[in-house]
């Protein structure tokens, strides 16, 4: 379950939005703690200030440097990966390659779509969650069912 102040919610999707122009994805590491199975999000990085070419190529790409830096990021805040997500030109579901490239390949991490580069009103059960199980199998929460795995909430620390 992910718990995500709301508003650090809305600062993170203004933030997909306005990298991606509407025109092409952006992405981010959301970074928190966790406590008893929750996933609190505190912070994000995005991709493209860890590597400014992660949307060049026909996948989302990080070489190992930006993955260096996240985890300096990590120490200086205190704080892990706890999820990551990216918006999709249209519709929230996960391609073949994000099934196949897990940005964390931890059992547990978390892969949130937003539709329409993140552009437009839309609810959280348009969304797409991935929770990781490992060999490249995830499990998939898409409707009502992301509603109990991503909590928005009005708490700045819970
Ligand atoms: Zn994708």
């Amino acid at each position: 379950m992910i718990c995500l102040n709301s508003v650090l919610w809305q600062e993170l999707v203004t933030t997909l939005r306005l990298r991606g122009k509407g025109i092409q994805e952006s992405g981010a590491f959301l970074l928190g703690n966790v406590i008893d199975e929750k996933r609190f999000v505190r912070s994000f990085v995005m991709y493209d200030d860890l590597f400014p070419r992660a949307f060049s190529r026909q996948r989302i790409y990080l070489p190992s440097e930006a993955y260096h830096q996240l985890w300096r990021i990590c120490n200086q805040r205190s704080q892990r990966v706890v999820a990551d997500i990216h918006t999709h030109p249209k519709d929230a579901f996960f391609s073949i390659t994000d099934r196949q490239h897990p940005m964390i390949p931890e059992i547990g991490h978390t892969a949130i779509v937003l539709p329409n580069y993140a552009h437009g009103e839309f609810s959280l059960t348009e969304l797409g969650l991935y929770v990781y199980q490992g060999s490249f199998k995830w499990h998939e929460y898409s409707g009502s069912k992301i509603l109990r795995q991503l909590i928005l909430t009005d708490e700045k620390n819970p």
